[in-house]
């Protein structure tokens, strides 16, 4: 579960808002404010979790209008501790103090301005972007309403049809839900700028990349460096899909230019898994499916869940807490509606984890348990520390670790817990490294692409007038891929994409992606694996169940290169997990692609 934060400013610039009621504050004075914060943000963080958890199992109106009130009183009271915070800029107070001060702070990504009329009007706009999205429809045929499609019926046209024509129309169309937005994005981005000033930031995207313990434009360098090293794998599958899409849709594919973004299996091109028929290396059929084996075997959600903490177990991790069994949510209910997007919670912050899932007999399933709980072990691990501190080192850290335990699942593993008879010899391992690069690696470019043209957006560098000109640019740039049509301005693209009109930090997906196998490949060397890494699994090492505990008990605590030494030994975020782990699939790339264009 993730908190959203707003914040409204109440004065014009961050010194200037200290008390200027009698003496100044001391020392012991910041430690009484942090006290307070920590103790109330505590006690509002039950109470919305209490009300989320019970809205989202349980939808009514009224289980709505008491989470939106939780939520409110939670937001508020960050808000004001925020501006309060400030007062405490020139007193000297204990290094961790400091910390938890500036966490405050920095806990906002979006800052509505302290003039009253203008942050009305930029809450307004939030909640109409948010909606807009939400109630996003492409209607194929507006005289009939109930022929109108959902994302969910988009995603499904996108993953399965080989359809230019149907591709298009349904690429085409869910890009109508977006053209109404780019007025109020627009207006978005001068207020919520505004109010990022007011807080002492140049602009909101600077805000948002003050959150990663060094300066603004040393974490863009570092993703630089990071994407730098990835990119030539990315090149070579990107190659390969091209040729591979080329042979089913012809011309439609240019030989050497960008891949036409409708033709990829996902409505945004991020994730490619769906078109791995297409890309499927001969002969490395694994010659399993763990979603047969589920179903066969018939697994009740419940035994699937166990299987995922005997994973933890197996490192030295302690049972889940008997009321995680007793609370949880592991199937859809029959007799009312709830949120089913899978999530971990922790409710009371200290022992009262849950997930909540409606669980199918499926290895996407299976994944995603491990996954899960992967937040879960870690909610567990921090609860030692101040509230503010009980979060995880960035926000890339907390989905990169069930990822992690994840990458462990592998054949080896399957045939130790049982699920398996025999693993496939290494010979298959090019198909298992194809479906993860489809998904794992195709995502690199998209997970920088959005926040890349966000800050350019929110800098000033893109005006509105050039908004959708500089989205193609940034995706031919990074991803190689092309619009199917032109797109003008009269289009706005980014706001077909969730994270934009709900103003959702989106750099967390690509660090995530980058960490895990830095994760995986650290305690891999800790477990004593010397196989070829994507054949390496964790599973029953307790010495990398000490070295990632020791990551995860640190919380948000420390500066994250601290936490990411802590597991890894090493400071430096790192790319080369990935060419590691990719390694066989890498040199197999290679001899398909003898002869041909790499690029675009
Ligand atoms: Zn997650």
């Amino acid at each position: 579960m993730k908190h959203a934060f707003v914040l409204a400013a109440a004065c014009a610039a961050v010194i200037g808002c200290a008390g200027s009621s009698g003496a100044p504050p001391s020392t012991s004075d910041a430690k009484t404010f942090l006290g307070t914060v920590n103790d109330t943000m505590k006690r509002l963080g039950i109470e919305q979790g209490r009300a989320g958890w019970v809205q989202q199992t349980f939808i009514t109106a009224d289980t709505e209008a008491i989470a939106a009130h939780a939520n409110q009183e939670f937001i508020d009271a960050t808000a004001r501790f925020a501006k309060e915070s400030t007062k405490f800029d020139k007193v000297a107070v204990p290094a961790d103090e400091r910390r938890q001060l500036n966490l405050l702070k920095l806990s906002l990504t979006m800052v509505t301005p302290a003039n009253p009329k203008e942050s009305d009007e930029l809450t307004k706009i939030m909640a109409r972007l948010e909606s807009a999205y939400g109630k996003g429809k492409w209607c194929p045929e507006p005289s009939k309403p109930d022929a109108c499609k959902t994302i969910d019926d988009v995603t499904k046209i996108m993953a399965a049809s080989r359809n230019e024509k149907e591709l298009r129309a349904a690429w085409e169309g869910w890009h109508t839900i977006s053209p109404p937005m780019k007025q109020d994005y627009a207006r978005f981005v001068e207020l919520s700028n505004k109010g990022a000033k007011e807080l002492g930031f140049a602009d909101t995207g600077a805000m948002w990349r003050a959150k990663y313990d060094m300066p603004p434009d040393d974490f863009t360098k570092e993703l630089d460096r990071l994407w730098d090293q990835v990119r030539p794998l990315y090149l070579k599958l990107h190659a390969y899909t091209r040729l591979k899409l080329r042979e089913k849709y012809g011309d439609l594919v240019p030989a050497n230019g960008p891949i036409p973004a409708h033709l990829l299996g996902n409505i945004w091109a991020q994730d490619w898994s769906n078109i791995y028929p297409f890309a499927a290396p001969p002969h490395a059929d694994p010659g399993y499916s763990l979603t047969d084996i589920l179903k066969k075997r018939n697994m009740p959600p419940l035994d699937m869940v166990r299987t995922g903490e005997r994973f933890y177990s197996s490192l030295g991790f302690a049972a889940l807490p008997n009321t995680f069994w007793e609370r949880s949510l592991f199937v859809r209910p029959r007799d009312r509606d709830v949120v089913c997007h899978a999530s971990a919670w922790d409710v009371d912050l200290e022992e009262d984890l849950r997930i909540k899932m409606c669980i199918e007999q499926t290895a996407e399933d299976f994944t995603t348990i491990h996954h899960e709980l992967g937040h879960n072990y870690y909610q567990r691990a921090f609860r030692g520390q101040p509230v503010l501190f009980r979060d995880s080192a960035n926000d890339g850290f907390h989905e990169a670790v069930g990822d992690t335990i994840a990458l462990s699942v592998t054949p080896d593993y399957l045939v130790k817990i049982g699920l398996l008879d025999k693993a496939p010899d290494a010979s298959r391992d090019i198909g298992l490294l194809m479906t993860k690069a489809l998904e794992k690696i195709a995502f690199l470019p998209f997970g920088l692409v959005i926040d890349q043209w966000r800050w350019k957006v929110f800098a000033g560098e893109v005006p509105p007038a050039a908004y959708n000109k500089a989205w193609w640019d940034l995706r031919l740039k990074y991803q190689g891929v092309a619009p199917p049509s032109a797109r003008g301005e009269e289009f706005f693209d980014p706001g077909a994409k969730y994270h934009v009109p709900d103003n959702t930090p989106y750099t967390r997906y690509f660090l995530a992606a980058i960490l895990q196998f830095q994760f995986h490949r650290a305690l891999s060397k800790t477990a004593g694996c010397t196989l070829p890494l994507n054949r390496c699994s964790i599973y029953e090492s307790k010495p990398a169940g000490e070295r990632l505990n020791a990551m995860l008990s640190m919380g948000l605590s420390r500066p994250w290169p601290e936490a990411l030494e802590a597991l890894t030994g090493a400071k430096q975020m790192d790319a080369t997990a990935i060419l590691d782990y990719f390694a066989p699939l890498s040199k197999w790339l290679d001899a398909q692609l003898a002869g041909k264009q790499v690029g675009w």
